[in-house]
């Protein structure tokens, strides 16, 4: 269409007319994430949960992912939210202020908001800009009005990071610095996270031998590690032998953290691998119950949702909608 030969009324009724149309598309959008949020088909995508999906294999920014899975859960416990969203009335930046503030009054209170408040505070916002809003949100809740998390990443691939945390929380990294004063030299914030990191990792990551004093000369360590792991491999062979078959050993898990670093899990049509790096679980390829093994060469890491999920489809449970 030649927008050139429309007048200013019809450019009005134009652009009016195609919002409408925009928060009507928004509003199926929003019922279609939640029905497959509901199924969680997300993992049968091979993704490790909604948010990653929409990112990754829909093509939202992070942002928007999250303003969507935010609006599409809030409309599964308050419907009333839906022609709200298809009159304008109320913004999707608005529906994450009530989500956000829910998760963090359940964060400090263990308390969960009720379906029936959140539909209270939606009503209270309904037709306010976002300012009002954040407002409302934070005395229904008696929240801080707190500055978000934000991460920038620099043109040297540094990131920038601005947080707020809690004076508690500020203590313990102040004791927790003291108390490690030993080995990091200075009072530096990012010393200190680097060194936690490190050790973390290297905690998670290492398989660790005990060695025998008397024979300390690195070719005899190298001897060692090698016997220590053909060990494992013929102990959890032998455990096959016996009724019960043994849960991996912790050992195992770091070889696979080591050699894998990541979910396993892919999707069968597409072939997609989950990749996810968050509660990842030693699994049995093929299933204890079907006589597997507990040794590495039938041993996969699987995030805790794909592990679940190979565990549902074995057993013949569906993820239903509501
Ligand atoms: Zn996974």
């Amino acid at each position: 269409m030649n927008l050139k030969i429309l007048n200013k009324f019809e450019l009005d009724q134009r652009i009016k007319s195609l919002v409408s149309k925009e928060r009507e598309l928004l509003h199926e959008i929003l019922l279609t994430i939640k029905e497959i949020d509901q199924r969680k088909l997300y993992l049968e995508y091979g993704f490790a949960n909604l948010f990653l999906y929409l990112v990754e294999g829909v093509g939202y920014s992070a942002g928007s992912a999250q303003r969507r899975i935010d609006a599409a859960r809030l409309l599964g416990e308050v419907p009333s939210l839906g022609s709200k969203i298809q009159s304008g009335e109320v913004k999707l930046h608005q529906v994450s202020l009530i989500q956000k503030a829910a998760r963090d009054v359940y964060k400090t209170t263990h308390k969960k908001v009720t379906a029936e408040e959140k539909q209270e505070l939606l009503e209270q916002i309904t037709a306010k800009n976002f300012q009002e809003s954040q407002k409302e949100v934070a005395s229904f809740f008696d929240l801080p009005v707190v500055e978000a998390t934000t991460q920038v990443v620099q043109a040297d691939e540094s990131v920038r990071l601005s947080l707020t945390i809690s004076k508690e929380l500020a203590d313990k990294i102040q004791q927790a610095q003291a108390l490690l004063s030993h080995a990091i030299s200075s009072n530096d914030i990012v010393d200190y996270l680097e060194y936690v990191t490190d050790r973390v990792i290297k905690q998670k990551t290492s398989v660790r031998v005990k060695l025998d004093n008397s024979r300390n000369n690195f070719v005899e360590q190298e001897k060692i590690v090698d016997e220590q792991n053909a060990k494992i491999r013929s102990t959890e062979r032998k455990s096959t032998a016996t009724v019960e078959v043994k849960p991996f050993t912790a050992k195992i898990k770091k070889i696979l953290v080591n050699q894998d670093q990541c979910c396993q899990y892919r999707d069968p049509v597409t072939g997609r691998r989950c990749r996810n790096q968050w509660f990842l679980q030693t699994d049995h390829k093929q299933s204890r119950w079907a006589d597997g093994e507990s040794v590495v060469e039938n041993a996969q890491l699987l995030c805790a949702q794909h592990n679940r999920l190979k565990y549902r489809q074995e057993a013949g449970i569906k993820y239903l909608s509501r």
